[in-house]
């Protein structure tokens, strides 16, 4: 059975979307913190890809691997310094497919 793009959930469309991971260059680093700010914390909550975790001491880290690139994170916290934001390598990153 074949299912129509148009009828998939956001999820499944987001599902076959395809990264090549640039292995130890990752395009967006958190600055090393002892306690998040509000703005960083809030990364956890609205990243659509869930890059964002928080660590058992209770800071912010990121595993870029599934990034779509949206640029969330870069308008909540790169002006203030708390991540550096930059576009993966060429040829690494996301590759969407109906996504
Ligand atoms: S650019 Fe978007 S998808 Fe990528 S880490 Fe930031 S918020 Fe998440």
């Amino acid at each position: 059975m074949t299912i129509a793009v148009a009828e998939l959930r956001v999820e499944d469309k987001l599902f076959l979307n395809r990264y090549l991971v640039d292995a130890g260059g990752p395009h967006i680093k958190v600055r090393p913190h002892e306690k998040p700010s509000p703005n960083l914390i809030a990364l956890t909550r609205v990243c659509p890809a869930k890059c964002y975790e928080l660590n058992d001491k209770g800071q912010v880290e990121i595993t870029a691997d599934g990034c779509m690139e949206c640029g969330t994170c870069r308008v909540l916290c790169e002006a203030s310094g708390e991540i550096e934001w930059n576009y993966p390598r060429g040829g690494f990153g996301v590759l969407f497919k109906f996504g």
